[in-house]
């Protein structure tokens, strides 16, 4: 039997700040993961970073399915989760999404204002000032939010101020790295937490479950004794974007007061596209020699005929990584048959709305899109949420504080309970969503 007051499953942004914020209230916590699980096989199709090094932040024996293949989406396995291969943007949504999103301005800014205080940040100016005098405002931009270390060297991940709280509050938090959970059951006082052919007792009042949209969607299945969940998803498409106006990358690529480079691809700007109250978030990015390779093996078509002027290019073109919110993408409808998971249908979004119709916003702010995008496939963009689970063609829903039914005290706070999922990197906004989910949990007792 293990005892404590609260477990929380998982250890990525989501579980580490959920951590934090009871820990700072002096509650005793224990934080379990599957980060000691090994992959049997790797599978190099999927074509996700990381995949040069010995340990893997995802867990490719947990994807899902179509005609005996794997896809996306795929779980992750590692303290930190998937913020270990992150890009590390935190900009805040804009107010649309935050009123679709069920929150007040005032409540997010609090809690975004908050989380910022544990993940170290740096506003990135140098590419915004320049653009901001050149363009005329034509374009609504905004400097990238970006986590990186106070050396300005490495992205931010979770497993970071995992480590601190386990030094910082040494007797009110415990970390167990190698529990795989399926499923929960309660029994009486008691969260029974059933694993691989074995169940772990745990003595708590109640259990947060942050394992990741995909894990904890099914884990929700496997409680609700269900086969069949839904997950929608956040459109992502990659646009070559030509800019024939004053050169505006900055010699060195400064980060407040610290003049150093980071190695990694990171956005170098974020521009916000607005039309009927429906927002579109971009991601400028260099042309960096991590993403040439990529424009090889993706855009053959582009990459021929351009490998000439690479250099001259690389000043001029730019990639322009374009985020939909869930009411404009794609969902997709999964069947969990033998502890495989199969995506059974993709169902399009009700409302289309394409970039291009910002055609002339761009040209007058002297970028020029080119039409030749590259769409990320289904789930690739790991900004996914809303789960919706199916039991005899009835919906089964979460309440407002992330619990199932005939499930007390057992609280999902991924993105699995979000509402609507904004476009753009979309963490912060979920991690704004679980706080204030937990801070209703707190309040209602
Ligand atoms: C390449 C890439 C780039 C990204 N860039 C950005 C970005 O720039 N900005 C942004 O906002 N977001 C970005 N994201 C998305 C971001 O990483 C995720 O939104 C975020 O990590 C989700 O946090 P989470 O805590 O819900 O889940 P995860 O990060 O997936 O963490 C889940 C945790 O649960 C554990 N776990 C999983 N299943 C189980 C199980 N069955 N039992 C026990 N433990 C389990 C895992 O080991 C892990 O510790 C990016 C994602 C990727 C992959």
């Amino acid at each position: 039997m293990i005892k404590s007051e609260y477990l929380i499953v998982g250890s990525g942004p989501i579980g580490v700040l959920t951590a934090q914020y009871l820990l700072e209230k002096n509650r005793k916590v224990i934080i379990i993961d599957n980060s000691f699980k090994k992959n049997k096989s790797i599978d190099r199709n999927f074509n996700l970073k990381n995949l040069d090094t010995k340990s893997f932040v995802y867990d490719f024996e947990n994807t899902a399915y179509k005609n005996n293949k794997k896809i996306l989406p795929i779980s992750s396995k590692s303290a930190g989760g998937f913020s270990k291969v992150w890009g590390g943007t935190l900009n805040p949504v804009s107010k649309t999404e935050i009123k679709k999103m069920g929150l007040t301005d005032k409540e997010y800014f609090r809690i975004y204002n908050w989380i910022l205080k544990y993940v170290p940040n740096i506003e990135f100016t140098s590419v915004y000032q320049s653009l901001k005098q050149n363009i005329h405002n034509s374009l609504d931009i905004y400097p990238p939010v970006l986590s990186v270390d106070k050396h300005a060297e490495n992205f931010w991940n979770a497993e970071i101020l995992l480590n601190k709280l386990l030094v910082k509050y040494k007797n009110n938090v415990k970390y167990i790295p190698d529990i795989e959970v399926h499923s929960i059951n309660k029994k009486g006082d008691i969260f029974e937490v059933l694993s691989n052919n074995q169940s772990f007792n745990f003595s708590v009042k109640k259990v947060f479950i942050c394992s990741g949209i995909f894990s904890s969607s099914q884990i929700a299945s496997k409680m609700q004794n269900t086969n069949k969940f839904s997950i929608s998803d956040s459109d992502l498409a990659i646009w070559p974007i030509f800019y024939f106006g004053k050169t505006f990358l900055p010699l060195n690529r400064s980060f407040g007061n610290l003049n150093r480079m980071l190695e990694k691809a990171y956005a170098m700007l974020i521009i916000n596209l607005e039309q009927k109250n429906t927002s579109i978030k971009c991601q400028l990015y260099e042309l960096s020699d991590e993403s040439i390779k990529e424009i090889e093996k993706r855009l053959p078509v582009l990459y021929k005929p351009t490998k000439i002027f690479i250099n001259f290019l690389k000043k001029r073109l730019f990639l322009l990584f374009v985020y939909k919110d869930s009411d404009h993408s794609k969902k997709g409808l999964f069947r969990i048959d033998k502890e495989k998971v199969y995506l059974e249908k993709i169902i399009e979004p009700k409302f289309k709305l394409s970039i291009f119709k910002f055609f002339t916003k761009f040209i007058k702010s002297k970028f020029l899109l080119i039409p030749f995008k590259y769409q990320f496939k289904s789930f690739g963009s790991f900004h996914s949420g809303i789960t919706n689970l199916y039991k005899d063609n009835k919906n089964i829903y979460f309440d407002s504080k992330g619990q199932l039914p005939e499930f007390p005290n057992i609280h999902f706070l991924d993105s699995t309970i979000l509402n609507f999922i904004p476009s753009g990197p979309f963490t912060m906004s979920s991690i704004v969503n679980c706080i204030a989910t937990l801070e209703l949990i707190e309040d209602e007792g």
